[in-house]
């Protein structure tokens, strides 16, 4: 299938490096003719999305610190006076001080739980009012989450609160903006080895476990999360918003180790 996405231009937030999950999708879409706008966070990472920003021609490349509302105004003013308005946003952001990222919840700071809580689920909120602004009907927009939300993940902690926020915020959002034909929606990505998920601690055995015991006995990867992330942004998906769509190698539905395991 080909050119699910011709015509239609989008935002990609979140591209660290080449391991990045939105550069996954990234990759899906424009490999479907999807036109790409890819912001970053801070110079450093700027000098790292650019050649990847290159790889697929996107039209534009933009800073967005989303700490900071008048650099998510800055931005969609850009997108705004170049485009005229968008199609679909790709919401792959998240943070917290890697120091609560272990040990107990109970110990997050004040700080750091607001901190967490701006950055990885209000900047959704920000990000898709501003967005919604410049969409029309069969628009889009997509953030990815964890299944810490719902679980208890050993060291996940604060983030885990931010994502249970987060996909409620999905489905506010997708009952603000449906009446307007708008899809708001969440993948839910098993553990992948990228910068962020490098900081939760113990990580590697988080990522071993679900390898041993999800029914593909694999964890996924970042092709694997682009396309599903297609498939909702695509008009494949139109009667589908709201949702939070596993891509765990269906880790969520088992309740106990597999019995390999056990006999081992
Ligand atoms: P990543 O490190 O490649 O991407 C995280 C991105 O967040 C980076 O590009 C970083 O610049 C951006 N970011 C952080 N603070 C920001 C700020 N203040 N302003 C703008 N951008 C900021 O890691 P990733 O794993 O690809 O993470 C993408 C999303 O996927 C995150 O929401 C993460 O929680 C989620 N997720 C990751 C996994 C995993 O195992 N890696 C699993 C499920 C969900």
């Amino acid at each position: 299938m080909e050119g699910l996405m011709k015509g239609r231009r989008g935002l990609i937030m979140g591209v660290a490096n080449d391991h990045s999950i939105a550069w996954g999708i990234a990759q899906k879409l424009a490999e479907q003719g999807a036109e790409l706008a890819f912001s970053y966070q801070g110079e450093a990472f700027g000098r790292r999305v650019k050649p990847l920003a290159e790889k697929v021609n996107a039209s534009m490349l933009l800073p967005c610190d989303v700490e900071d509302s008048a650099s998510i105004d800055a931005m969609f003013s850009e997108i705004k006076e170049k485009w005229g308005g968008i199609d679909f946003i790709v919401h792959a952001i998240g943070f917290s001080d890697k120091n609560e990222l272990k040990g107990l919840y109970a110990d997050t700071t004040r700080e750091n739980f607001t901190r967490t809580m701006v950055i990885s689920c209000y900047s959704f909120t920000e990000v898709a009012r501003k967005a919604a602004e410049l969409m029309n009907e069969g628009g889009s927009m997509l953030t990815l989450t964890y299944a810490g939300s719902v679980r208890v993940m050993p060291n996940y902690n604060v983030m885990g609160v931010a994502k249970a926020a987060l996909e409620a915020s999905v489905r506010y959002l997708a009952n603000d903006y449906g009446p307007r034909g708008i899809r708001v929606n969440a993948i839910s990505a098993g553990p992948v080895r990228t910068l962020a998920g490098a900081g939760i601690a113990d990580a590697r055995h988080m990522f071993a476990y679900q390898q041993r015991n999800s029914p593909l006995r694999r964890t996924v990867n970042i092709d694997e999360v682009g396309g599903s992330a297609l498939y909702l942004l695509s008009e494949l998906a139109s009667g589908v918003t709201g949702e939070i769509h596993y891509v765990d190698s269906g880790y969520h539905i088992v309740s106990m180790p597999a019995l390999e395991q056990l006999k081992a």
